[in-house]
């Protein structure tokens, strides 16, 4: 089942260099989709395009079947660069994302905390970004993200930033967060630039050439370890 398509779709910044060409894609409930490809071959664009951040030249991007125009309501996003707001403590952090939804303050509260707990980070919430190592800070990334209860976790490159060993746990962490029950989103897009984080990872990945940036090789993951699936609680589309 389809979380997020897009359809034949191309992008051009200002009209000149071509960065997606005639790009056809899904994200389906109950997988982990890698987008792999080399620096510059457009991987950050598709998935901003998937998330409604950046509108494609040509052709359209659905979620749950229909068509979005800005920001698609149903994504969480994780960035390389953490991207968190240095004059809020952890909490705040998390919490800003869910204002937007007009939740009460105690509510938007109550969400926040369980989130910074089930990413690993209790006791945490009263910390400012600056007193926290690149792995705690990318923790927050990850709940102000999961904090949303999305349907879908695009995250790009999200462990790039960081040191081998705490990619390595915070990979390995997530992932049985992912095969848990208490994991709330039901997709996982992941762009990277390293094959083995995608072997590692994914159950699909979907190889982006660049120059002209288009699909170059989609291949399914044999599956290399233990792998409980959920059964994604997914309802039907409404038309
Ligand atoms: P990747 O994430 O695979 O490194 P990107 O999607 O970031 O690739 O970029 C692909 C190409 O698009 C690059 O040549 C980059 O310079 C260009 N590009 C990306 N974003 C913009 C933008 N906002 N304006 C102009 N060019 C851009
Ligand atoms: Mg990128």
């Amino acid at each position: 089942m389809a979380l997020i398509t897009t359809e034949n779709i191309t992008k051009s910044f200002n009209g000149s260099q071509t960065v997606l060409r005639d790009v056809s894609l899904e994200l389906r409930a109950g997988e982990v989709l890698a987008l792999l490809g080399k620096s510059g071959s457009g991987k950050s664009t598709l998935l901003r395009t998937l998330a409604g951040l950046v509108e494609p030249s040509s052709g359209r991007v659905t979620y749950r079947g229909r068509a979005i125009h800005g920001a698609n309501p149903g994504v969480g996003m994780v960035f390389q660069n953490f991207a968190l707001l240095p004059w809020l403590t952890v909490l705040e952090n998390v919490e800003l994302g869910l204002r937007a939804r007009g939740l009460p303050s105690q509510e938007r509260r109550r969400r926040a905390v369980e989130a910074i707990d089930l990413i690993g980070l209790d006791g945490f919430e009263n910390a400012y970004p600056k007193e926290l190592s690149g792995g705690m800070r990318q923790r927050v990334g990850f709940a102000r993200a999961l904090v949303l209860e999305p349907d879908a976790l695009l995250m790009d490159e999200p462990f790039s930033a960081l040191d081998v060993l705490t990619a390595e746990n915070l990979r390995g962490e997530l992932m049985s967060l992912w095969t848990s029950a208490r994991f709330p989103t039901k997709a996982i897009c992941l762009v990277t630039h390293n094959i083995e984080e995608a072997v590692a990872m994914a159950d699909r990945i979907v190889v982006l050439a660049d120059n002209p940036g288009r699909i170059a090789l989609e291949l399914s993951v044999p599956l290399t370890r233990p792998r409980v699936r959920r059964a994604p609680a997914f309802t039907t589309i409404v038309d």
